[in-house]
């Protein structure tokens, strides 16, 4: 999955993801990129998440709006990316090391975090003012 979040001049915050889905994925199968809340979800008035990995777990944990939820409660887009994937890990913790899920998240403030279940997922970020940067984003394993 690709999913990109992005804050305008005007403070207004959008949002797009799109997917290759699954290897070897059931025929008729719906990942969670195309359903908002799970893949992606945006409310203007807190911010931004979307999600990459298997989207059966994400789907499962409406992750994206979860991330939301927690960042309008006061998280930081970073802390809600890592309590979503936490309870991914608690719905299934015997599987959880075998698999990838990764949260990226961005507030109305433009504060912005990620977080995995595995390392490797990285990010990138442009704010107009410093240089793009790509950033690993924190992990579990
Ligand atoms: N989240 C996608 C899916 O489950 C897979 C991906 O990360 O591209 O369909």
């Amino acid at each position: 999955t690709i999913g990109i979040l992005a804050l305008d001049a005007e403070g207004n915050l959008s949002g797009a993801c799109t997917t290759s889905g699954m290897a070897f994925k059931m025929r008729g199968r719906v990942g969670d990129s195309p359903i908002i809340g799970a893949g992606l979800y945006v409310d203007n008035e807190v911010g931004g998440a979307t999600a990459t990995g298997v989207g059966e777990e994400v789907i499962r944990t409406v992750g994206s709006f979860l991330v939301v939820e927690l960042m309008r409660q006061g998280r930081s887009p970073q802390d809600a990316c890592k309590e979503a994937v936490e309870r991914i890990i608690e719905k299934k913790p015997d599987t959880a090391k075998q698999i990838q899920v990764g949260f990226l998240a961005l507030n109305k403030n433009g504060e912005y975090g990620a977080f995995s279940l595995q390392k490797g997922f990285s990010y990138a970020v442009c704010d107009g003012q410093k240089q793009d940067l790509l950033l690993p984003g924190a992990s579990v394993y």
